[in-house]
């Protein structure tokens, strides 16, 4: 059964392809799905584009049409928590949609008709890549805890601090994450999800975003997803 590898951007997604031997491109959705093996399984790596739909859309179809056995994502995210700095490593164990607010018909953040506004990664297999990321990076910190997600790059020190003030528990920030936990809940998948930090939200997160995804992030992203690979039987 396969694995997929999902990211919102080229750049993060193009180390990953670059070690697979041989993958093959299938259309679905609007989407190019790459197949392929690494590591000796069975591997679909692919962009989900950025944002919460576009992230919603691609796990379904990689659960209904691939029928993938679990699905980790792999990119980048801006740090919130003090500490939590530019080439750190996020793992999430839970998330939140940041921008959604159906209150006062439910509480803020609560997820219509689930009953909640956090959503668990698969503990197992968020376990086995926060050990992947430990070995593939040495020396690189790497944190666990909520992510949380919402249609807005973040990048004015204002929106952090607020984002920091209403869920001080939040490691960090990105588009895609609680999209794809609700969907894999919805369907009983296996998900979980690394970042390193690309920035920290603020007024200065714009300045070498591009350059840091490029040069640093997809490095990140190719050495834990090979390692996690390896490692897993
Ligand atoms: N300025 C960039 C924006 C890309 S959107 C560009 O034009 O290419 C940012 C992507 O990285 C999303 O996929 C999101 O998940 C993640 N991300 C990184 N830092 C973020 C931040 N500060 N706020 C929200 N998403 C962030």
């Amino acid at each position: 059964m396969t694995i997929a590898v999902v990211s919102a951007m080229h750049e993060e997604l193009a180390a990953v392809l670059a070690l697979m031997p041989d993958e093959r491109r299938q259309l679905a959705g609007g989407r190019e799905f790459w197949r392929g093996h690494l590591h000796g399984h069975e591997v679909i790596a692919v962009l989900s584009r950025i944002g919460k739909v576009a992230a919603a859309t691609t796990a379904t179809a990689l659960i209904e049409r691939f029928a993938v056995r679990e699905i980790v994502f792999t990119g980048v995210a801006g740090g919130l928590r003090p500490g939590v700095n530019v080439g750190d490593v996020v793992v999430a164990d839970s998330f939140l949609q940041h921008d959604l607010d159906a209150s006062p018909i439910f509480p803020k953040y609560e997820v219509p008709l689930y009953g909640t506004s956090r959503f668990e990664s698969d503990v197992t297999l968020t376990q086995r890549l926060a050990a992947a990321a430990a070995r593939a990076l040495p020396g690189v910190p790497v944190h666990r805890g909520l992510v949380i997600s919402g249609d807005r790059f973040v990048s004015t020190t204002a929106e952090a601090r607020a984002l920091q003030a209403a869920l001080p528990d939040a490691l960090a920030v990105e588009m895609e994450g609680a999209a794809i936990a609700q969907v894999c809940r919805d369907y009983g998948v296996p998900f979980a999800a690394v970042r390193t930090v690309s920035d920290r939200a603020d007024d200065a997160a714009h300045g070498d975003f591009t350059k840091f995804v490029q040069d640093v992030a997809s490095a990140h992203s190719a050495a834990i997803v090979a390692e996690f690979l390896r490692a897993t039987s």
